[in-house]
């Protein structure tokens, strides 16, 4: 990859999937994503948006084209994700669901631990270490979630709805705190949302994805000075036209999808 800055880079991928009959989830997709960049994908249901994390996670291979990920350090774990539905293991404390990525590096267990509990206090949970999954609310097992995917310490955060299964206001919650994290040390994110005002809340740019076979659409910058990066911004009059904009182009494609589901 000749751009120094370029982290992730899909140039022409085509996924397939054969079966009785072959699905082509994502057809032609061309992005690149610089280092401290946070790319939303939004897009109708079907339209190969995990597809595509998975792609970049290495858990597809791609039909055609290619998927590059530009690693700074050999040791350090390419991709970390972020599930929709909290895919903690239920056996494990949280801290020890936080602890696993670490240990998996085989990072000592005392520093391991310590990494956890960083990782949790920046996520409000620095109390809920020695708790077990059952006794979280949803939102909190999203955030050890977040929290679990940081601590893996990777090149690039995946974010598949991370926050697609929470009520309105947890969600919105979790909003700030991911703006947070963003604002604090800049990861390298592709995430992934339904929610327009979320993408528009927390990125750089939203790609914006077709129907299937799922194609980009268009890509919107979303200019906002990092010092207006805040709560406040949702109620400005900047932001309710870029959300409107932003359905504006999606809402055929979301008519589409849908007229493809009838039977
Ligand atoms: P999205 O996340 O945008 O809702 P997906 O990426 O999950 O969409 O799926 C895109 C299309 O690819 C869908 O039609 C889905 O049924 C199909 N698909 C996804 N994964 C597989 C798979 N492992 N095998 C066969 N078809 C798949
Ligand atoms: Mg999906």
């Amino acid at each position: 990859m000749p751009d120094a800055n370029i982290k992730v880079r899909l140039e022409h991928v085509t996924k397939q999937f054969e079966g009785a009959a072959t699905v082509t989830a994502l057809d032609d997709v061309s992005l690149d994503i610089a280092e401290g960049e946070f790319v939303s994908i939004v897009g109708p249901s079907g339209c190969g948006k995990s597809t595509l994390l998975r792609l970049v996670a290495g858990l597809h291979e791609a039909s055609s084209g290619t998927v590059r990920i530009a690693s700074s350090e050999p040791d350090r774990p390419k991709t970390a994700m972020v599930f929709q539905e909290h895919a903690l293991f239920p056996w494990l404390s949280v801290r020890e669901n936080v602890m696993f990525g670490p240990r998996n590096r085989r990072v000592p267990k005392a520093e391991a631990a310590r990494i956890a509990d960083e990782q949790l206090a920046r996520l409000g949970l620095a109390t809920f270490g020695d708790f077990y999954p059952h006794q979280l609310s949803g939102g909190m097992k999203q955030r050890v979630g977040i929290a679990r995917a940081l601590a893996q310490d990777a090149e690039i955060l995946l974010m598949d709805e991370p926050l697609g299964a929470l009520d309105a206001q947890t969600r919105t919650l979790l909003q700030e705190q991911i703006l947070e994290l963003r604002q604090e040390s800049q990861p390298t994110v592709l995430y992934i949302t339904h929610a327009i005002d979320e993408a528009v809340f927390l990125s750089d740019r939203v790609a914006l994805m077709t129907a299937r076979p799922g194609r980009i659409k268009d890509i919107i910058d979303i200019d906002f000075p990092a010092a207006s990066r805040r709560p406040e911004l949702r109620g400005t009059e900047e932001f309710a036209a870029l959300a409107q904009d932003i359905w504006e182009h999606l809402r055929d494609e979301v008519q589409a999808a849908m007229a493809m589901e009838r039977p």
